[in-house]
């Protein structure tokens, strides 16, 4: 058994990591790029999202490198994405590609006692004992919590750099040491040795950034080539921002505490107390915080045809009206060209400073001349 499972953000990092340790054969689909979208929209139905597209290349990338069995996360429906397993074996079977399925639904979808039954089929080709496969899984997962909670940081931390980017810098290193990381205990000490790079950096506090929250679509909120490296412009721009939907997050909301936070966030959330599909809830739950919690501005984020997130929108475009929310919706499609989106983030953030400004005017804090 040869396994392969989709491109999405860091997961190639965190599945070498654990199989790797665990004595798994995988192979890893070659990087997300241009050419790997326009090969799976050619083999895609038309009118299916982004996503889906990019995954075809993935598996198709990984069938030429020999893998036969596909693990693939899902959450059966409502949204396209619980369909995604089997519409991906039909398009995927046409182009002679006869893998063998291992679907992840979310425990809530299919009950614990299949959950279980399905990730016994992933790691039914090693030679661990039951012991030593729990302990990579809770270290892998330990993994993706620190590096998460690292990214977290220099996103919140990287405009107070004094030397421009050097946050920036040490998170991308930080990753490109885990892509090269002999085993899970490197790549614990590799996150260990950038946390301490990170505390050592010199920052100026006197700086006071604009802070928003970055939202939307799960696969454009993980995956750096689907938002066309949103969180490097912003960190360009010398904004803080803050994302919560990551890999980690979707393992503990759908693998490990499955019904607790749902059923919170429902009565919690007068906008959209129903789910809807993807994650548009959690879309929407993100905006509550933005006047509770001081930010700026928010930015949502999805992929051409995204249907959960268009309902999002339509949320985010009341609360705009009626009560002033700044928010920036960014549509990414397929073609290539970065320097639209750049322009409209660039316009974003300069609206925002100004309003920042006319702010400190009108209540006095600020001279309306010389703007000190
Ligand atoms: S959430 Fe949106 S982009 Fe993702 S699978 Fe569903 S419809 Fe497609």
């Amino acid at each position: 058994m040869k396994l392969t499972f989709p491109r999405i953000g860091d997961s190639h990092i965190y599945g070498r990591l654990l199989f790797q340790e665990i004595g798994i054969d995988i192979v890893i689909p070659a990087p997300n790029s241009t050419e790997g979208l326009e090969r799976g929209s050619a083999k895609a139905p038309e009118d299916i999202c982004l996503p889906f597209k990019i995954m075809i290349d993935n598996l198709l990338s990984a069938w030429e490198q020999g893998a036969d069995t596909v693990v693939m996360p899902a959450t059966m429906g409502p949204c396209r994405l619980g369909e995604y397993g089997e519409l991906l074996a039909v398009v995927l079977r046409k182009q002679g590609c006869d893998y063998r399925w291992i679907l992840l639904d979310a425990l809530s979808a299919v009950g614990s006692k299949e959950l279980l039954h399905r990730l016994g089929q992933v790691v039914e080709g090693s030679p661990c004992r039951k012991r030593q496969i729990l302990s990579a899984l809770s270290e892998t997962y330990s993994i993706i919590k620190n590096f998460e909670k690292l990214e977290a940081e220099v996103r919140m931390l990287s405009p107070y750099d004094c030397r421009r980017g050097a946050s920036k810098s040490i998170l991308r290193n930080c990753r490109r040491g885990l892509e090269k990381a002999s085993d899970i205990s490197n790549a614990l000490e590799i996150i260990r040795e950038s946390r301490r790079e990170l505390e050592e950096l010199d920052r100026d506090k006197e700086r006071d950034p604009l802070r928003f929250l970055v939202t939307g679509e799960i696969y454009t909120q993980i995956d750096a080539f689907g938002n066309h490296h949103v969180e490097d412009i912003l960190m360009d721009l010398g904004v803080s921002f803050e994302k919560s939907i990551s890999i980690g997050w979707w393992i503990r909301n759908t693998i490990l505490n499955p019904f607790g936070g749902m059923l919170s966030e429902a009565k919690k959330n007068p906008l959209m107390p129903h789910r809807i599909g993807g994650y548009a809830k959690e879309t929407v739950n993100e905006a509550l915080r933005w006047k509770k919690e001081g930010f700026d501005g928010i930015i949502q984020m999805f992929p051409v045809g995204c249907m959960p997130e268009i309902v999002a929108k339509s949320v985010f475009d009341g609360l705009a009206k009626d009560e002033g929310l700044p928010v920036l919706t960014i549509v990414f499609d397929e073609m290539g060209g970065e320097a639209g989106y750049l322009t409209r983030i660039e316009a974003f953030v300069d609206m925002l400073y100004r309003k920042r400004e006319m702010n400190d005017v009108l209540s006095g804090n600020r001279c309306g001349v010389c703007k000190h």
